[in-house]
């Protein structure tokens, strides 16, 4: 069987979205496979590559934490399996996380991307919001990005190379197999960054 299989982990979150996103990405690419919602080891196990959405991060690592999953998580990833992590995903990748207001807070993290990331950066006034965004390595443009209550990249590695900026800061940016976003790139109708992951997930099983 040479289905590709895409896991969305289901601890918490947005997960029927990139579900749907990642299924229509497949269907868009002429790619047979399947998006599936992983939360046991055993589950994600079995996925060729892994997204992590957006909604609680404390919540989400928790939830990780004691289903055992997250070291999983974290080993797979390191040893290339892709993933992309949107929004409270994005924060559970980076490696150094704080709150703009509450500052440093012990969560549960994977801690893979080399980025320091401000949780719940754009405060009240501009608590979510959506605005057009080009990704000029993808060749996109136009790309309808979605932010709630959305975090940002206030640094970011050697190794990370940046995809797309808001205001200076990065807001998606890839390193190797890891993709992250501040944004919701499963509300923007286009899948541009899910046929990214589908490609890595490609070059990943051919190994
Ligand atoms: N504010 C959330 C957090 O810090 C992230 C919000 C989101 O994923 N939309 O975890």
């Amino acid at each position: 069987m040479n289905r590709i299989i895409i896991g969305v982990t289901s601890f918490q979150g947005d997960v029927e979205e990139h579900l749907l996103a990642s299924k229509m990405a497949l269907g868009r690419m002429g790619i047979e496979g399947d998006a599936v919602s992983v939360k046991t080891p055993e589950e994600i196990e079995r996925v060729d590559a892994l997204i992590i959405p957006g909604g609680e991060s404390t919540v989400m690592g928790r939830l990780a934490f004691f289903s055992k999953s997250l070291e999983l998580i974290r080993q797979r990833i390191l040893e290339g399996m892709p993933v992309m992590g949107t929004c409270a995903g994005l924060i559970m990748l980076a490696k150094r996380v704080y709150d703009r207001v509450v500052g440093e807070k012990k969560q549960q993290l994977i801690g893979v991307l080399d980025v320091t990331v401000e949780r719940n950066s754009y405060g009240r006034q501009r608590e979510s919001f959506e605005t057009l965004i080009d990704l000029p390595s993808l060749g996109v443009s136009g790309f309808k990005a979605v932010f709630i209550r959305a975090p940002t990249i206030v640094e970011a590695g050697p190794q990370v190379e940046v995809l797309a900026r808001l205001a200076e800061r990065p807001i998606a940016v890839m390193q190797d197999n890891i993709i992250g976003t501040t944004f919701h790139p499963e509300l923007s109708g286009s899948t541009a960054l899910h046929e990214l992951l589908i490609k890595k997930a490609q070059a990943f099983r051919a190994k």
